[in-house]
């Protein structure tokens, strides 16, 4: 039987309509959240990617402000603008989107942001928080991946989780949520051993790898829930084919635009598992969802709301 495709759109549609009435009571209280989103040089993906964070922050209410650094910024100038950041009362959020130009420090930046305002995350003191289950803020990208599982009413609790990928920004968090919400987790990487058998051992897989299509059928244990996490871009007909043969829609929109986005599992892997997330529309949306969501809370938290 085919995988239960898990509408990452739809999820974060429910998501931000929740938030809609949070932003309204809060603004109404005098207290609008703010976020502040750090843009620096030229860099077509990033734009994108902020351009629908600012359009959400329109959407749900949240005042928002985009600073646009040029590509010659240096590290001293990112320090300067996140601390006057950190001191502005209206500003809960400060997301640094990266990447940053070459010659910044960027490891440097993030630590600069205050922890209370940091909605991406990154910061050493939330990453603490999470491990020791402390109230923090949690990366978006794998809050994501949970909700999608919780909203999707798929047990974790007492779960094999297996999770591919070890980044700081999605694997660890993933492999550190998923274990707080009492799964067993093996966290693999590019040194893992008989790397199929062991995601076979998954009632859930989350694949956070960055090459695409590379978790096939034969990682996957009948009926897993399988969450992708990752987008990679293809453009090579012959890639295509092997992924998409024979579906009409991905074949109109490649045509048109040379590419398509495909995740880190190949998407044959649909016969075997109970459900999976499809790319683009799965993970994706998520990360925006639970951006709103994490400058909501740091709103409520810095004033001590919860
Ligand atoms: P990353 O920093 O490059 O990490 C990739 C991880 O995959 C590393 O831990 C690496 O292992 C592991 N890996 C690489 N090759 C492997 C192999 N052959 N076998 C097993 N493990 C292997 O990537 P990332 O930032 O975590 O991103 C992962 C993917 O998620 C990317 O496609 C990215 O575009 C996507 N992403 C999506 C969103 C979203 O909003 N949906 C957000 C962030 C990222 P080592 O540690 O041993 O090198």
């Amino acid at each position: 039987m085919a995988a239960t495709i898990l509408d990452g759109n739809q999820i974060s549609r429910q998501i931000l309509s929740e938030l809609v009435a949070e932003v309204r009571a809060l603004t109404a209280s005098g207290h609008r959240p703010g976020l502040a989103v750090i843009l620096a040089g030229h860099n077509p993906a990033s734009e994108i990617y902020v351009r629908n964070k600012v359009k959400a922050c329109e959407q749900l209410g949240i005042h928002s402000e985009k600073l646009t650094p040029p590509d010659s910024v240096t590290t001293e100038d990112l320090l300067v603008m996140v601390r006057q950041l950190n001191a502005r009362d209206e500003i809960d959020g400060i997301l640094v989107q990266l990447p940053l130009p070459p010659q910044v420090d960027s490891k440097k930046v993030l630590l600069a942001v205050a922890p209370e305002k940091d909605v991406d995350g990154f910061h050493p003191v939330n990453v603490g928080n999470l491990s020791t289950q402390r109230p923090g803020l949690v990366p978006c990208t794998p809050s994501g991946v949970i909700e999608i599982l919780r909203r999707s009413n798929i047990p974790i609790a007492g779960q094999n989780a297996v999770v591919v990928g070890r980044s700081d920004i999605v694997g660890k968090p993933v492999a550190m949520l998923l274990l707080n919400h009492n799964a067993t987790v093996t966290v693999c990487h590019s040194k893992t051993r008989n790397l199929p058998e062991v995601c076979r051992q998954g009632d859930i897989l989350v694949a956070a790898i960055g090459k695409a299509g590379f978790v096939t059928r034969d990682f996957i244990r009948p009926g897993a829930a399988v969450i992708d996490v990752g987008i990679n871009k293809i453009t090579d007909r012959k890639e295509f084919d092997k992924f998409f043969a024979g579906d009409a829609a991905r074949e109109k929109s490649f045509a048109e635009k040379g590419s398509t986005l495909v995740g880190d599992v190949d998407p044959h892997a649909a016969e075997i598992a109970g459900a999976i997330t499809p790319v683009p529309g799965g993970v994706g949306p998520l990360t925006i969802a639970m951006l709103m969501t994490n400058t909501i809370k740091a709103s409520k938290q810095r004033r001590g709301s919860r």
